[in-house]
């Protein structure tokens, strides 16, 4: 179970990308930043999450990169505009990490934890007891059991994931909606 009350700025929000801050595509990649859309409420949301964790961190599979479809500049671009934009409704993002590789097995790709464990390896701060990962995939999920952290489902495109999973420890209907939740415990 989450433990909404716990939360404190000492803790770790680690964020999925597509699905979640952003519509995905059917079936293809966000190539550009023309194709980039937030999700209604997510600026708020970010903007309710900025004081309320020490780190903000997006993780995202990006494979749409190392199949050579969308361009490393085109992410970059992307990433870059999407923070500025989280920083222009006074929210904040405090690092972004991609996976680009193909394969399953690399050591970076979710539900592997590696994009986790860089990130706490970079920020000393980041406390993996006291972390939660939002993600839209049954493998957002596992990539969270295998880090360690707690779970926030999304279930904003994939309605045949079972919300009874064990690897779920809470459901939200959006970002937004989880913010909320948050800023609520508090006081
Ligand atoms: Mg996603």
């Amino acid at each position: 179970m989450l433990p909404l009350n716990d939360i404190t700025p000492s803790w770790t929000l680690f964020l999925d990308r597509d699905g979640v801050i952003n519509y995905e595509k059917q079936a293809d990649y966000i190539h550009t930043w023309e194709e980039f859309r937030f999700y209604e409420g997510v600026l708020e949301a970010m903007r309710i999450f900025t004081p309320r964790f020490g780190q903000i961190v997006v993780v995202t599979n990006q494979k749409g990169v190392g199949k050579g479809l969308t361009k490393l500049a085109d992410l970059e671009e992307i990433h870059t505009n999407m923070k500025a934009a989280v920083e222009d409704a006074g929210g904040r993002i405090d690092a972004i990490y991609f996976c680009s590789d193909l394969e399953d097995t690399s050591p970076g790709r979710k539900p592997n934890p590696g994009m986790g464990l860089q990130a706490a390896k970079d920020i000393p701060s980041i406390d993996l007891s006291k972390a939660i990962m939002v993600g839209n995939t049954s493998s957002d999920m596992q990539f969270g059991r295998n880090l360690g952290v707690y779970t926030v489902f999304l279930p904003t495109t994939r309605p045949e994931v079972d919300l009874n999973d064990e690897r779920i420890d809470a459901v939200f209907p959006s970002l937004l909606a989880f913010a909320q939740a948050v800023e609520k415990v508090e006081g």
